[in-house]
């Protein structure tokens, strides 16, 4: 597989948050979000190999039952995601997958932690990949499909107050579930993050969602493999 990075923390965000897990994450991803936060996986993507079975191992040098594979966009290597989510399951590891959720495929996994993304991730029109990632970054099916088969969580990186009525649109589009959906300020360092945190506490107050902390960020800011 192509990998980034494979360490153990805590998980930062959304429901299983603060849970010690091995992180996994795949390289390459579909999109281009104009803030992603590993863009070593997504615009300017490391390249490094490894088998699904030397992933297992390196993954059970840890003393951990929880495994989360991210990314970049775990998906594009769907066959590789499948034989890996096996062989975990099989050793009985809670598999999270997280997900910009425009590509389905059925997998072993206990959580799909879902981030579909919303017009505040676009490129500027004048990048090549504005196109691609304006046609490609909402699946309403492949939201819906995972829905459907998976315990979810979806979470929305929110940038301004004015994202809400996108995340509204989108969530009776697809009849998505209040209190799956989950709200995270958007920023990569813990005084932009602090900003934000009031009024979108008052959003999930005022639409029955939940709030969810970007834990690594408050903690380490930009740093990664944390
Ligand atoms: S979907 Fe995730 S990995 Fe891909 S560009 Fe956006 S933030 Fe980065």
């Amino acid at each position: 597989m192509k990998y980034s990075e494979l360490f153990y923390t805590i998980q930062g965000e959304g429901k299983l948050i603060g849970i010690p897990s091995v992180f996994f994450r795949t390289s390459y991803c579909n999109l281009r979000c104009i803030w992603c936060d590993t863009p070593y996986t997504s615009w300017n993507p490391e390249n490094k190999d490894i088998t699904v079975e030397d992933s297992v191992t390196a993954i059970s040098q840890f003393e951990c039952s929880h495994v989360v594979i991210t990314g970049g966009e775990p998906f594009i290597q769907g066959k590789e995601l499948v034989a890996l989510c096996s062989l975990l399951d099989e050793q009985g590891y809670h598999i999270t997958i997280e997900t910009n959720a425009t590509i389905f495929v059925e997998v072993n996994a206990d959580l799909i932690s879902m981030s579909p993304k919303l017009e505040n991730s676009n490129p500027p029109e004048d990048n090549r990949f504005f196109t691609r990632h304006q046609r490609e970054r909402i699946s309403p099916k492949v939201i819906r499909q995972f829905l459907d088969s998976y315990d979810c969580q979806v979470k929305f990186v929110v940038d301004s107050p004015e994202d809400l009525s996108e995340i509204q649109t989108l969530q009776q589009e697809i009849n998505i579930p209040s209190e799956t959906i989950l709200l995270m300020p958007q920023g990569i360092t813990p005084q932009i993050l602090r900003e934000k945190q009031a009024w979108l506490v008052d959003l999930c107050k005022e639409n029955g969602y939940r709030y969810s902390p970007r834990v690594h960020v408050d903690i380490w800011g930009e740093k990664r493999g944390v």
